[in-house]
């Protein structure tokens, strides 16, 4: 409020007035060279010589070796034939402005000419020599550039500093915050309706809600209000959403902007847009000041200080840590940052008092996802083939993005077909592209290629059907997409401990691709690489990290409290690292073994699979059963975490 009233009483500065100001000089400059001489009447060379032969010339002014001027004289001034000359006008009455004027052509040629006609009445009009600057125009013309340039950078100017919430053209704004303002005339319209899912967080951040809008209730005990909460989770997890559902049920102003926006190349810029985004939000309070990536600024302090460049975040940082400190129970403003790297905010931040609160905000599983699906199908139209139960299991490890995503994408799709509706078809085609990217329709595969690929998914898909504890198979395609040819989805169940039993089955089933190459085509491949990758870590952090491996004991070495590895020296003999090497391989060769005795057994299945998976290209866990019958280990609905 008070921003706006001084802005006002300053002078309005817009373009409008440079421009007016670069018209306004035209003008002058037009009157200005057109001084007298404009008001003269022209005429032609061979009238001009008719006059001097008549003797009415007294005198003329050669002007830039171009124009002659003519002066009559004074009788000849008078003459009727004259008339139209412009005596008449009031600023030849002086007779200081020439009565004639006109261009010549060639210079050698007139003053021939002319000398000619003296000669032939015997008399001298005086000719003077006469170079006529236009001052005027010579100095706007060298002042030209200096005139855009500083158009330019006022323009530059304005638009630097129109962030700082609409104020005028001054670059003193550069320390304005750049929050954007959500309040009552721009209704914040999310409510907790719009967030679906997230019943945990939602209860946490009730509570602030409930304080915004009767605080006395609580302070009347004597009880302190959080002043900030920290919501930690994956990108796309629906943060900002529940923010802003928090500002849309509370009704009070939202003050929204990321981390990056404080920092500035200018020093002390961020403590200043701190300072003043707290100001209007005590201007407006209550209110809530929602800060997206808070680890922009919020990085621990005095870590990887090599150059001078962090002295600016930190001093930023300070600058939140004194605001937030600052405000009293009674402010009435709460600071809802966002995060998803919680592990490297300054402790600071997380002390009581500051974002005291964590609030995390995981993936959703598969119940949430069906309540997502709801929520962003509205909108659609859909065809009745959509079945939002199927959708939330094709879509493991899908975050609220994605699957807002999914939908949307679904819906171009079906449009692109010109269809009426949005069908199963859509959906499924538009999470095949948000995960592996476009199609590759054309990309070059040869037949023996496609087998191959056939065989190694297959084989995938046989082992796990038949292992109890592996994860219970999705769907499997050969269709190649972004940098795979292929893939198998799994549903992995949601566990907390993970028994030895469990890592061997899902690493059997991994080694279930190149098994099936090797029982087929009696032949390996490249294709394995990310499988094996895969095996090689589990099977390492079997035998170091969880001690599940018999000789080398119940001991780990892993070390929580250092970031890197091992840093330079192993932490153990040379003895153990060759046992450690020993048994990775040895567990890896087993399960190995297993998976090709798995195919062997079941080969003629496994070639059935793989000619469906050829003629179809995209099988369902439906297809499988068909082949192998039903699954005897299948739980009735498998909870789930991400997958590959
Ligand atoms: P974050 O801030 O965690 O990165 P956003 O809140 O910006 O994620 O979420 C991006 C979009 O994803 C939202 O605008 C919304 O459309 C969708 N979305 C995410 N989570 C949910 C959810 N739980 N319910 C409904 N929509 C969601
Ligand atoms: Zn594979």
């Amino acid at each position: 409020m008070k921003n706006q009233k001084k802005q006002q009483k300053q002078p309005q500065f817009n373009q409008y007035w440079i421009f007016g100001s670069i018209v306004l000089v035209f003008l002058l400059l037009n009157i200005f060279s057109s001084g007298g001489s404009q008001s003269s009447a022209t005429t032609t060379p061979s009238k001009f010589f008719e006059y001097a032969s008549k003797g009415d010339v007294e005198r003329i002014e050669i002007v830039n070796k171009r124009e002659v001027f003519v002066y009559l004289s004074r009788d000849a001034r008078l003459k009727d034939e004259h008339r139209n000359s412009s005596k008449n006008s009031l600023l030849s009455i002086a007779s200081k402005n020439p009565n004639y004027r006109f261009e010549f052509g060639d210079l050698q040629n007139f003053e021939n000419k002319l000398s000619k006609v003296n000669d032939e009445n015997n008399q001298n009009i005086e000719v003077n020599y006469i170079t006529e600057q236009n001052i005027w125009g010579d100095i706007i013309i060298s002042m030209l550039p200096f005139i855009v340039i500083i158009a330019i950078w006022i323009f530059i100017m304005r638009r630097m500093s129109a962030g700082g919430g609409g104020a005028g053209g001054q670059i003193f704004n550069i320390g304005k915050s750049k929050a954007k303002l959500f309040d009552a005339n721009s209704q914040v319209k999310v409510t907790f309706k719009d967030v679906a899912g997230l019943e945990g967080a939602k209860e946490e951040v009730q509570e602030i809600v409930d304080f915004l809008k009767n605080p006395k209730k609580y302070t009347a005990l004597g009880g302190k209000i959080p002043k900030g909460a920290l919501l930690i989770g994956s990108p796309g997890t629906g943060k900002t959403l529940l923010a802003k559902a928090v500002a849309g049920e509370a009704k009070v102003p939202f003050f929204s902007l990321s981390g990056s926006d404080f920092v500035e190349m200018f020093v002390g810029v961020g403590a200043s847009r701190v300072r003043d985004l707290f100001k209007q939000a005590k201007e407006k309070s209550p209110s809530i000041i929602f800060i997206d990536e808070i680890d922009a600024i919020g990085r621990a302090r005095g870590k990887s200080n090599f150059t001078g460049s962090n002295d600016e975040r930190e001093n930023t940082l300070n600058q939140l840590l004194t605001e937030m400190d600052g405000f009293g129970t009674n402010t009435n403003v709460i600071v809802i940052a966002a995060t998803n790297r919680a592990d490297v905010l300054d402790k600071a931040l997380m002390r009581a008092g500051r974002f005291d609160r964590q609030i995390y905000v995981d993936l959703p599983d598969v119940r949430e996802r069906k309540k997502i699906f709801e929520v962003h199908l509205r909108p659609l139209k859909k065809s009745p083939s959509v079945d939002v139960d199927f959708l939330s299991k094709q879509t493991p490890g899908f975050s609220g993005a994605d699957i807002a995503n999914v939908c949307n994408e679904a819906a171009l799709i079906a449009a692109r077909k010109n269809k009426k509706s949005v069908g199963k078809q859509d959906f499924l085609d538009a999470v095949d592209r948000i995960v592996g990217g476009l199609e590759k329709k054309n990309k070059i595969i040869t037949e023996d290629e496609k087998k191959a690929v056939a065989y190694h998914e297959a084989g995938h898909a046989t082992v796990s059907w038949m292992l109890e504890h592996a994860a219970p198979l999705v769907k499997v395609t050969i269709v190649p997409r972004g940098r795979s040819l292929g893939a198998a989805w799994y549903l992995p169940e949601e566990r907390l401990i993970v028994r030895p039993e469990q890592m061997l089955d899902e690493m059997c089933a991994a080694l279930g691709g190149r098994a099936a190459e090797k029982v087929i085509f009696n032949k390996i491949s490249t294709g394995a690489l990310s499988d094996l990758e895969k095996v090689t870590k589990q099977a390492r952090a079997m035998v170091t990290v969880y001690g599940l491996n018999d000789k080398v004991g119940n001991l780990t070495y892993y070390d929580s409290s250092n970031g890197n590895e091992y840093g330079f020296t192993k932490p153990y003999s040379e003895q153990t690292a060759e046992t450690i090497d020993k048994e990775i391989s040895a567990i890896i060769e087993k399960q190995y073994q297993r998976a090709i005795s798995i195919l062997k057994k079941n080969k003629k299945k496994l070639i059935e699979l793989a000619e469906v998976l050829l003629t179809k290209e995209v099988i369902f866990k439906d297809n499988l059963e068909e082949i192998f019958g039903k699954r005897p280990f299948d739980k009735e609905e498998p909870k789930e975490t991400k997958s590959k």
